[in-house]
């Protein structure tokens, strides 16, 4: 298989598609509590398009797909588009970024399939803070997922968003937790897309800041080497299990390595987080175009792409800057 590179050199392997705008729960970074308008479902891609782009992204080199939302578990048959994604020639790596909610009963098959990991969305090991946090009172079957995750060896990521004045006390429970648990812990900075509109114009918990905080409790913390193409900064602890790592979302220091590219819910082609989205392939499926027109569509668009977030977000055409919610995006 030949590999893609976009026109900064960078390979261009891995999609995260969004397969649904919706969720269960309202975490605060990412949703307004009330007035979300939710795409009507004639408006998402079918699993049958995204089968089909799947399979022509895997042609073009693509390999490694993780899917996201919104939740993604809140689609129906969820687990019948994982299973037909994972027989796609080409896809080595399926992963699956969930809240957990809903996830629990699904893991034994996840494992059987073969997902490669799971990232786990959790902010809090604190039950009411859970509830301040995502504004629903569902911590008991999100913390069932991650235990039979853990059961069934598959590889979990804890994700959890550092914000400013509302969960810095968590910081270090959930570091405790990867002491006797095989699991990443990664703080991930706060950015702007809560659906809201609220920029702000710095940032006070960077990741320079959170990893000074991690730094000052774990005297002992070690830098371990970052796999290829990772997001994240990672570190051990010498004793723990588990590792510990912080992404910089909000500086985006990673964009000189970027090689995703991204699928919202309704099949907008985005080659950045922070741009406003740069092809509607669903237009493309729905208006009879064959697989190579497709193909040469995704290549102008992977040709075209900005060199960084900074760059992206500053050629939005709507919605600039970024405030759009990151379940609209696919996280
Ligand atoms: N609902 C699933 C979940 O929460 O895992 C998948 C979609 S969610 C949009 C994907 C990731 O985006 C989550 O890990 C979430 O914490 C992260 N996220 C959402 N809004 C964010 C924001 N404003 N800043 C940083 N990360 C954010
Ligand atoms: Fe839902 Fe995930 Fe957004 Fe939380 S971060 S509101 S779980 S889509």
């Amino acid at each position: 298989m030949t590999t893609l590179y976009d026109n900064h050199g960078r390979p261009i392997t891995y999609v995260r598609l969004a397969v649904t705008d919706r969720c269960n729960l309202r975490c605060f970074y990412c949703m307004p509590e009330e007035g979300i308008r939710y795409l009507p479902k004639k408006q998402l891609l079918t699993f049958e398009e995204i089968e089909r782009l799947i399979s022509i992204l895997a042609s073009l080199g693509i390999s490694k797909v993780r899917l996201t939302g919104g939740e993604p578990f809140v689609r129906n048959d969820l687990m019948k588009l994982i299973n037909r994604i994972s027989e796609i020639p080409g896809i080595q790596d399926l992963h699956l970024t969930t809240n957990g909610v809903l996830t629990a009963p699904y893991v034994p098959e996840l494992k059987k399939l073969g997902i490669a990991s799971v990232n786990l969305s959790l902010d809090t090991l604190d039950k009411s803070r859970f509830h301040a946090i995502t504004r629903r009172d569902e911590f008991e079957p999100v913390m069932r997922t991650l235990n039979l995750l853990l059961e069934h060896k598959i590889p979990v990521k804890i994700n959890a968003v550092v914000m400013d004045g509302k969960n810095i006390d968590d910081i270090l429970p959930l570091i405790e937790f990867s002491r006797n648990n095989a699991v990443d812990i990664r703080f991930i900075e706060e950015m702007p897309f809560n659906g809201e509109g609220n920029h702000y114009p710095t940032l006070n918990w960077t990741y320079r800041k959170i990893l000074q905080y991690i730094e000052q409790h774990y005297p002992t913390l070690t830098k371990i080497p970052d796999a290829a193409f990772s997001t994240s900064y990672n570190y051990k602890i010498p004793g723990y299990t588990g590792s510990v790592g912080v992404i910089a979302a909000f500086s985006r220091t990673f964009c000189g390595t970027c090689n995703r590219i991204r699928l919202t819910a309704q099949g907008t082609l985005k080659t950045c987080l922070y741009d406003d989205g740069v092809l509607d392939v669903r237009q493309l499926l729905r208006n009879g175009a064959n697989d190579e027109q497709i193909k040469q569509q995704l290549l102008k668009a992977f040709t075209s792409r900005s060199k960084d977030g900074f760059e992206a977000e500053r050629k939005r055409v709507n919605q600039s800057p970024a405030s759009e919610s990151m379940s609209t995006i696919g996280g």
